[in-house]
């Protein structure tokens, strides 16, 4: 035993688990990375996934080119099916952890439609993120298909205010790609980035290439592009201390993200 894991041991045995010491001391040791070499790319439901062929033949297309260069984790979002759920449910006056899991139904469904539609890629779905079979996928296929919710499930944290879940599938896929240590996040939507307002509805807005959180927060757009607890997560991060989010409707984006080029907007943690 280390000097060091016997300080840490002595601290975790008499102290609070949030004592300032013991947090210092357990945060020492230097990073791992569980898997430094693969990249997150959310697909979004809404914004990509309900477009159907239009949206997704191009971008599936990409992503079979891609995997011969890159490790890929690919989630899904869950989009209108999950929205229409929620106004049904809250309606209902359902609580939060009740929403969390209809939504987390639809995002299994986006992933089980892509899953179908990569078998003859040889690219999987696995669940939960299951580590179990994510390493020899990754090892042998290059790329495999997740569901994008968080697994919170019934325990979703509630927001402030309301019963929508907080945390959902842009939080979900960027979890996974901290947790893992990723290369990095990559957040395929249908507008080629963040702009000064909601672009499908400011006709006058303009796009924005680079900002850090507390930018987008200053400029009020803590709640637009991303959700919102993300932008918290992201700025906590220990790994991915930027994202990308790119317009998949145009060809190529993709694969040049992935590329490391900057064709959307970077969000940054600081
Ligand atoms: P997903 O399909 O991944 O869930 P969303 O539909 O939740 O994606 O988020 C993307 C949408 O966010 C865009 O289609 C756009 O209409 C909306 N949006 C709201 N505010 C902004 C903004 N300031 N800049 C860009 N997009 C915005
Ligand atoms: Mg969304």
């Amino acid at each position: 035993m280390t000097n060091s894991t016997a300080e840490l041991e002595e601290l975790l045995m008499q102290r609070s688990l949030t004592d300032p010491q013991l947090l210092a001391a357990a945060a020492q040791a230097a990073d791992f990375r569980i898997l430094p070499d693969a990249s997150v790319i959310k697909i979004g439901g809404q914004s990509v996934i309900d477009r159907g062929r239009s949206g997704l033949f191009p971008l599936l297309e990409e992503i079979v080119a891609a995997r011969q260069q890159h490790k890929l984790l690919i989630g899904t979002g869950a989009g209108t099916r999950a929205r229409h759920l929620y106004s049904i449910a809250a309606e209902l006056g359902l609580p939060a952890g009740v929403l969390a899991e209809l939504g987390s139904s639809v995002a299994d469904q986006n992933a089980a439609i892509l899953a179908q539609l990569l078998v003859q890629h040889g690219i999987p779905l696995v669940s939960g993120a299951g580590l179990s079979a994510v390493p020899l996928y990754l090892a042998e296929i290059n790329a495999v298909i997740f569901s994008g919710m968080p697994p919170y499930r019934l325990w979703m944290r509630p927001a402030a205010e309301g019963v929508i879940p907080p945390y959902r599938t842009d939080a979900g896929c960027f979890l996974l790609a901290e947790q893992f240590g990723c290369r990095q996040m990559i957040f395929v939507k249908d507008e080629n980035g963040l702009y000064t307002a909601n672009p499908k509805t400011a006709k006058n807005a303009t796009f924005i290439p680079k900002i850090s959180v507390d930018e987008m927060k200053a400029k009020g757009l803590h709640d637009s592009i991303l959700e919102f607890p993300v932008l918290d997560l992201l700025q906590n991060a220990q790994h991915i201390r930027e994202v990308q989010v790119v317009n998949g409707l145009v060809p190529g984006n993709l694969t040049r993200a992935l590329a490391g080029e900057h064709v959307g907007t970077l969000i940054t943690a600081s």
